[in-house]
């Protein structure tokens, strides 16, 4: 499986040099983290979200390519505590020593106390929908290395970064948004690649979706979030899953997104789906 490192601002064509220069993107199998912070001040970066398990390697690998050897972020921000989004965190916590900032809602997964739902196999979505039974839907347990994001809406380390309680995949799941050049970390509050080709990395179209559908659990909030999204007007957003998308082609698929967010999003039937008929 090839792993990409890439700078954001080379796949976002056309697009002023400066735009998002500080973010990288690294894909890791099919889950996207992210090094937020510019080369030049490698003393000062974050990492957000840590990837699929046993990927702490490969993370290191790609954080001493942007910033040098043995460099290491002032802190991690998780997206939400899905296993493909932290499944180096706790290696990377022990041998970075950072601390681990996610929503409030989200601590219970993140220290012990709860697993998520097991994920829903009978939603249509293809094979990946089919495969999420062996996905691990246990929580982790960090410790006091994790910690709630402040109440203000900043993100820690990460200036001009404001956090968005984006509900509904999870109910603590955040996005993070920069207002000055409207960069958008979506984490999975929409995804820019076909559900069905989620787990097949060569043929990745890109696509924006909803939400990975075996692991939603509740709709109507993931609506609401795709809609504050919108109404942010996002230049650039990288997602959990997919390529970055910028633009007018943001602008278009997350407009058709939001307003046929039943159509496009929301399965036809499953355990968390409440459609009324
Ligand atoms: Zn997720
Ligand atoms: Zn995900």
């Amino acid at each position: 499986m090839e792993d990409k490192l890439v700078p954001v601002t080379s796949v976002a064509s056309g697009m002023d040099q400066m735009f998002a220069s500080d973010i990288h993107c690294l894909t890791i199998q099919v889950v996207n983290v992210c090094f937020v912070g510019s080369k030049e001040n490698n003393h000062d970066w974050v990492l957000v979200d840590a990837g699929m398990p046993k990927s702490a390697e490969r993370i290191k690998e790609a954080a001493a390519e942007i910033y040098g050897e043995n460099s290491r972020p002032k802190a991690i921000i998780l997206t939400h505590g899905h296993f493909d989004h932290v499944g180096a965190v706790e290696e990377l916590v022990q041998e970075w020593d950072v601390p681990v900032y996610a929503h409030e809602l989200e601590m219970p997964y993140l220290s012990g106390e709860k697993d998520y739902p097991e994920p829903d196999t009978s939603v249509e979505g293809g094979l990946v929908a089919k495969m999420s039974r062996m996905f691990p839907n246990e929580g982790i347990d960090l410790g006091e290395h994790v910690q709630s994001l402040p109440e203000d809406n900043t993100v820690p380390y990460m200036e001009g970064w404001k956090w968005v309680h984006t509900p509904g995949h999870t109910e603590g799941h955040v996005s993070l948004f920069r207002e000055e050049d409207g960069a958008l970390l979506a984490g999975d509050a929409f995804i820019t690649v076909k559900q069905e080709d989620l787990v097949k990395v060569l043929t990745q179209k890109q696509e924006i979706s909803g939400p990975p559908r075996y692991l939603t659990t509740d709709w109507d909030q993931a609506w609401k979030s795709v809609h504050r999204l919108r109404s942010l007007n996002p230049k650039l957003a990288v997602t959990g899953h997919g390529f970055p998308m910028t633009g007018e082609n943001l602008k278009s698929n997350l407009e058709k997104l939001d307003n046929e967010f039943e159509q496009i999003a929301i399965p036809d039937h499953g355990r968390f789906v409440n459609r009324k008929e």
